[in-house]
């Protein structure tokens, strides 16, 4: 039988199978994942196979299927060891309030650099619509704008509207969703739009990790009655996918519209910064790149992770 693993206390794991049965299963002797040396070897999301075993309703879990993408957070114990917070998840959506708690486009850029980097599809829900006044809807208009321009879907809604939540619900069909965004956007509102009842810890967990949680933390993910199942998962005191560390060399891949560029740079291993000939800069200069995306740029670069950081504890 396969299905996909739902819950984990580091010796059994949930799995939940197509036919929407959830069977109790743990793994035999020592069950290694391919390229990633890891303290769980199954996690949340991972699509798997079971068996029955005799004489009992629990299962022995007896392949994990290939992920197609990963979240870890790094262990802080001497064993470098990497711990896999969840699997395969389909959606990262970033709640954006303008207002009342303003989110700030480094903090923005910083959420979809990450995504890039953990090869999740991003998308900006722009929450509470029905607060904007002129100035804000026309901040709103702006920010729409880059972001869709660049490829990223963005949609605005109002979770305390019922009717705004059928386009979310719909982008959720089938998939394994996360929100992030800082405390007081509206995760919880919008969570208990799209499947009331469900409270996530994600949400409740606010200044708590300022102080560092150390403690190993189990995701978990919610199924939502729809056909075929959507799922939600939760992520207990980590607030979504928290921080990469990015090599300078990199980031550029994970700006999509510097990305298309790069190619055209003189050097290769233009950072676009100082370098002559750069066509990220040209672009900027053309008005083509945004003035915010390149400074959050120059900001993840120069590793200037305060501005960020401190608005990051709420991922
Ligand atoms: P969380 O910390 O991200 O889970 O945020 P909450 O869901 O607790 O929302 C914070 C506050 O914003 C609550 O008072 C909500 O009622 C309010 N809120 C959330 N979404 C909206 C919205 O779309 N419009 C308005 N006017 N208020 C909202
Ligand atoms: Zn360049």
């Amino acid at each position: 039988m396969t299905g996909v693993v739902i819950k984990s206390t580091g010796s059994w794991y949930w799995v939940r199978t197509e036919a929407h049965k959830q069977v109790q299963c743990r793994i035999r002797g020592k069950f290694r994942t391919k390229g990633i040396k890891s303290t769980n070897p199954v996690t949340v999301g991972d699509h798997v196979d079971f068996d029955m075993e005799l004489n009992s309703n629990t299962g022995v879990i007896t392949a994990i299927h290939d992920r197609k993408n990963y979240i870890v957070r790094k262990s802080v114990n001497l064993s470098k060891q990497t711990h896999i917070i969840a699997a395969n998840i389909d959606l990262a959506f970033l709640l954006v309030t303008l207002d009342n708690p303003p989110t700030f486009t480094s903090f923005i850029d910083r959420f979809l650099a990450t995504a890039e980097a953990y090869h999740i599809r991003a998308v900006l829900l722009f929450n509470k619509m029905d607060l904007n006044d002129d100035v804000l809807e026309e901040k709103k208009n702006k920010l729409v704008k880059t972001y869709t321009d660049i490829g990223y879907t963005c949609l605005e809604i109002s979770a305390t509207l019922p009717s705004n939540i059928d386009a979310v619900k719909k982008l959720m069909l089938g998939k394994i969703s996360m929100f992030s965004g800082h405390s007081g956007v509206g995760k919880s509102t919008l969570i208990n739009a799209i499947y009331p009842g469900l409270q996530l810890k994600t949400a409740e967990v606010s200044t708590q990790h300022k102080q560092g949680q150390h403690t190993t933390t189990f995701a978990e993910m919610f199924a939502i009655p729809t056909e075929p199942e959507s799922y939600i998962i939760d992520t207990p005191g980590i607030k979504g996918f928290g921080v990469v560390d990015f090599e300078p060399s990199e980031i550029t891949d994970f700006y999509p519209e510097f990305f298309a560029l790069k190619h055209l740079c003189k050097f290769n291993n233009c950072l676009h910064v100082n370098e002559p000939k750069c066509a990220v800069k040209k672009a900027l200069e053309e008005g083509k790149i945004a003035a915010s995306r390149y400074r959050s740029y120059l900001q993840i670069l120069e590793g200037e992770e305060e501005s960020y950081r401190t608005n990051t504890y709420d991922f």
